[in-house]
């Protein structure tokens, strides 16, 4: 069997966003197509709520999907089309973007833990300025499995670990993505088939892992991209927790400005434009 071995690492930076977020962004806006199809991912966690008690006041977006995995706290969404959900822990909520939607993602808590991830998939031009599309998943209904003692949640797309198959809550994304949250039981290496030519990328959140028949070493907060053929595979340590991202390369030119992704700069600033005239989430003549 071929074994996917790691190409690139990084460590994610510290940075802020929306009124003043403290985040981790692990990676986006360099170097984009080696992410293909994923932009960009923050990984956010503070015990401080000064960390993240401004929130995310009404914004923008444009060309991709957003999806918010909350692993504890609080944090409420409300949309132009008048859309509200409540993610609490465990909770994923994943927001096609397409042509537009303006949107607020605020904490609904005053002290305690908030942590989470935010990931931007990117979506094909054929798709770019489609209806703007929302879905809350609760917790409850996300597949976990558990085999050999480490446990896979399965946020998004189809994959099989040995013999057994396993599917997500989310499928049939033409970017056919993979998003495994997964806890590895000590010591236990295990073995996540991705179609060959899929971008596939580890970022451990907990503990280390090491990838590859290569062994690399990940410590927390650090991301591998993987080369493209062969099955993942991972090693845990003690307490090893992990995301798996895979999906299918769009391949096409990505012009970004802020919270609009589109293929050329002319389409980035109709996208201004539109925002600019309040036309951002109309739909096209
Ligand atoms: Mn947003």
């Amino acid at each position: 069997m071929k074994i996917r071995e790691v190409t690139n690492t990084n460590t994610g930076r510290p940075t802020s966003d929306g009124a003043g977020v403290k985040l981790t962004r692990v990676f986006g806006g360099h170097q984009p197509q080696q992410y293909d199809p994923f932009l960009l991912l923050d990984a956010f966690g503070s015990d401080e709520a000064a960390d993240y008690i401004a929130g995310f006041p009404p914004h923008p977006h444009r060309g991709f999907e957003t999806v918010t995995y909350m692993l504890e706290g609080r944090m409420l969404h409300e949309d132009h089309l008048g859309n509200k959900g409540l993610l609490n822990n465990g909770d994923v909520q994943w927001m096609t973007a397409a042509r537009g939607i303006i949107h607020s993602e605020m904490p609904q808590q005053i002290s305690g833990r908030m942590s989470g991830f935010q990931l931007w998939v990117n979506l094909p031009a054929a798709e770019k300025m489609k209806d703007p599309h929302y879905r809350d998943i609760a917790a409850e209904n996300i597949p976990v499995e558990t085999i050999d003692g480490t446990t896979y949640k399965v946020i998004a797309g189809k994959t099989h670990i040995g013999d057994k198959e396993i599917t997500g809550a989310v499928i049939g994304l033409s970017t056919n993505p993979l998003y495994l949250d997964v806890h590895v039981a000590p010591q236990q290496q295990v073995d996540i088939a991705v179609p060959d030519g899929h971008t596939a990328l580890i970022y451990v959140y907990q503990d280390n892992a090491e990838v590859g028949d290569d062994k690399t070493t990940l410590n927390t907060g650090q991301l591998a991209v993987l080369s493209k053929e062969g099955s993942v595979r991972v090693r845990g340590n003690n307490a090893t927790r992990l995301l798996l991202l895979a999906g299918k390369p769009i391949n096409e030119p990505i012009a970004q400005y802020g919270p609009f992704v589109m293929n050329t700069s002319q389409e980035i600033e109709q996208a201004i434009q539109d925002y600019r005239d309040g036309n951002l989430t109309e739909a096209v003549a």
